[in-house]
């Protein structure tokens, strides 16, 4: 079931009253509807946001562009990694199962460092709500920043909001339906190369450019660009804020996770109510009588992308992005003013003003240090676990059918499948050994010893290799199990990795 969010229209609360405790008392004089007669859907209402100037307008420019810059340039970045390596800097290369990061290679067996990154990531996010509330959704997500580039072409194309809301109930002109088709095609363009972009980090970018270019890459890439171009198109083009609004569930899950000294976008009704035009807050003034700062302008509403009010209060809708604070510290500039009115604040920062204590800012507390910490302990385990990973592993499975065999001469055979791993970008010669009880003898199946007595496997660069050996024993109690360590030597460096096994009696059979 989709839940609804409300979007309450309220008499201003008295100033000073908690606007939470205002909506409450509303509640329980009988102002508002019943909870059974609250439809379960509501309809939407389509929201066309002014365009707006300011601090956080800019700095919501300037995430926007790094992040995109990023996005679709990242697959071109080149980084050599030597001869017949892949040059590309971040590549997932699902065929040779690898993932390349710069100077990070992650092999299917490292997909820790991957949990670990997530890991890390949901710290970071934990962090942030925990200083400024959902400053994620306001300025970092893909969501807000596709949005926020798809509304920057609407308002290109159509018009700001007032032109954009006439030309929306007049009569459609062929000029409308001109403007609204190119809208939408820039729309697709910009999802088309948004899909685009996203394959390349699976592939040579510039090579599957040229592929896609003439028509020969694999379907799975044109699948996946129509793919993201018809998810990008409908989340950043159509569904917009309802995305935030019902699809996503950080909001909930910030909205348990926050506290009181977390820092949210808030109308300061203290100092806003009652609310009034400027002309008549001065004739109150004249008089000695209270009259609130707010002039009512409703421009901190006209530029939400998500169509919140925020002088109701904390609302679900609102993603923090700061833009109602730039409207209306341009409107208390322009009469005026001063600034601040709506602000990353708390509400009791709002409570001491009334009590004439001036606010704070309180960045250190138990649960930030606690994110700050984990993110320290989490980064360096990760960093520790990078610096010290070897690029040479082995890798032994017994064979389960049978454990052991029973040789003419009365000794004992175990067969085992060994993996050499080569994480090196260079080949290498690998000498097998073993060590267990005495009478323990391997051999490699398929490579007979040198003549120094060790079987030497070659491992190409940045590949594994599997091999087939059998050790026996000769002289051991067949009944007894006995530990057994295979080595891998590197025969040019030196470099040994070891793996612990077993070599099986007979009765285990
Ligand atoms: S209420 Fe203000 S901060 Fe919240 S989404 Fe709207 S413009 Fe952004
Ligand atoms: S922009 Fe400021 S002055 Fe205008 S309605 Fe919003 S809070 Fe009031």
């Amino acid at each position: 079931m989709t839940a609804q969010v409300r979007t309450m229209s309220l008499d201003r609360p008295a100033p000073g009253a908690p606007v939470l405790a205002h909506l409450v008392a509303e509640a329980e004089i009988g102002k508002m509807p019943p909870d059974d007669d609250i439809p379960l859907y509501a309809p939407r209402r389509e929201i066309y946001p002014q365009s707006v100037y300011g601090r956080f307008r800019n700095i919501k420019w300037a995430v926007l562009v790094v992040t995109l810059a990023i996005y679709y340039l990242l697959p071109f970045v080149r980084w050599d990694r030597g001869p017949n390596a892949p040059s590309q800097a971040v590549l997932i290369d699902f065929p040779n199962r690898r993932f390349y990061f710069f100077f990070i290679e992650i092999w299917p067996q490292e997909i820790y460092y991957i949990t670990g990154l997530l890991i890390l990531a949901a710290i970071v996010l934990f962090l942030m709500n925990a200083v400024a509330g959902r400053v994620w959704c306001g300025y970092l997500c893909p969501q807000t920043v596709w949005t926020d580039l798809f509304f920057a072409i609407e308002r290109l194309v159509e018009g700001d909001r007032r032109e954009h809301m006439q030309r929306d109930v007049r009569k459609w002109t062929i000029e409308t339906y001109a403007r609204k088709g190119l809208k939408h095609f820039l729309w697709l363009m910009v999802a088309w190369w948004t899909g685009g972009a996203w394959v390349l980090y699976f592939a040579d970018a510039p090579m599957l450019v040229k592929e896609l270019a003439i028509g020969q890459a694999p379907f799975v890439a044109y699948a996946w660009i129509g793919i993201l171009t018809i998810t990008t198109y409908s989340l950043a083009g159509h569904m917009r804020e309802q995305v935030c609004l019902y699809m996503c569930p950080w909001p909930r899950i910030q909205a348990a996770l926050t506290d009181e000294f977390a820092l949210n976008v808030t109308y300061r009704y203290d100092r806003g109510e009652p609310r009034m035009a400027v002309a008549k807050a001065q004739e109150l003034r004249a008089r000695g009588e209270p009259a609130g700062d707010c002039t009512n302008c409703k421009q901190c509403v006209r530029v939400c992308p998500t169509g919140v009010d925020i002088r109701n209060g904390a609302d679900l809708g609102c993603i923090q992005c700061g833009l109602c604070i730039d409207a209306c510290n341009a409107m208390m500039t322009k009469i005026g003013r001063a600034t601040g009115l709506i602000a990353y604040d708390t509400d009791i920062n709002i409570k001491r003003r009334q009590e004439g204590k001036p606010g704070f800012v309180k960045l250190m507390r138990g649960r930030t240090l606690l994110y700050m910490g984990l993110i320290v302990v989490t980064g360096a385990i990760m960093v520790y676990a990078l610096a010290a990973r070897h690029d040479l592993a082995l890798a032994v499975i017994h064979d389960r059918n049978p454990l052991a065999v029973l040789l003419k001469d009365g000794s004992v055979r175990n067969g085992y499948t060994l993996r050499i791993i080569n994480k090196r970008l260079q080949e290498r010669d690998f000498a097998l050994s073993i060590r267990g009880p005495t009478g323990t003898e391997l051999e490699i199946i398929g490579t007979p010893p040198r003549s120094d007595g060790r079987s030497v496997i070659s491992v190409g660069q940045d590949q594994t290799r599997e091999i087939r050996a059998v050790v026996t024993h000769r002289g051991l109690d067949p009944l007894t199990m006995a530990p057994i360590t295979f080595y891998a030597t590197d025969t040019a460096s030196g470099e040994r990795t070891a793996e612990d096994d077993h070599f099986h009696g007979l009765e285990t059979h």
